[in-house]
């Protein structure tokens, strides 16, 4: 089963009440979601593999590690675009897809109406989604970075809903997730509660 960790950090629980304050503007809602953005990244990959690597220092040698694996981040368009800049600024070599979901008009259904994506093989896929929902975009995402050619994927977010949780343990069991913060539910426009509204819009002042 896809297991949840949620942020434990005094930092992250104040940047995030931020972000969910309504009166927070789009201007300091970029800064905050880059530093969230931040603890995210470098919880979402703590189980990197590394090889060790020996280094002089100026007085011995000292045996030490560096990463064997790369990042991709695949952020999903466009609110995921706010939590791109952590994982750069984190992981400058970080490889960089881009994929676009929307909901489709007559289905319902989540479907891809872009997609950029790198080769994937040999290195760590952070599909990167502030809000799990009902899981749909998300869960939808995962597949198409999986059939690109991920076999190492993380999903991260600033809020999952029960929901979208749900959603993710049921379709990608083997995909872990990180997230800021689980909420208590969806509402019937399918808003996460106590959530911070639309994070997209929130992020580029399209209220
Ligand atoms: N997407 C958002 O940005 N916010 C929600 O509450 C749900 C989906």
């Amino acid at each position: 089963m896809a297991d949840l960790t949620v942020l434990e950090h005094p930092l992250a629980g104040a940047v995030l009440t931020r972000l969910r304050d309504r009166t927070t503007g789009p201007a300091e809602y970029r800064a905050l979601a880059r530093r969230l953005g931040l603890l995210l990244v470098a919880e979402a990959t703590r189980d990197l593999e590394v090889r060790t690597s020996t280094v002089e220092t100026p007085l011995e040698a000292f045996e030490g590690t560096r990463l064997v694996r790369g990042i991709v981040a695949i952020p999903v368009l466009r609110a995921g675009l706010g939590l791109l800049e952590a994982v750069v600024d984190l992981y400058p070599d970080a490889v960089v897809g881009y994929l676009g979901m929307e909901r489709d008009e007559i289905t319902h259904l989540p479907r891809d109406y872009y997609a950029k994506l790198p080769p994937m093989a040999g290195r760590r896929a952070l599909v990167v989604d502030p809000m799990l929902a009902t899981g749909g975009s998300g869960s939808a995402a995962v597949r198409y970075v999986r059939e690109a050619g991920a076999d190492d994927i993380t999903f991260m977010c600033v809020v999952a809903a029960p929901e979208g949780l749900e959603r993710m343990r049921s379709d990608h069991p083997d995909v872990p997730i990180v997230a800021a913060a689980l909420d208590r539910e969806l509402n019937d426009r399918a808003y996460i509660l106590p959530g911070l509204g639309y994070f997209g819009d929130r992020l580029y002042g399209t209220l």
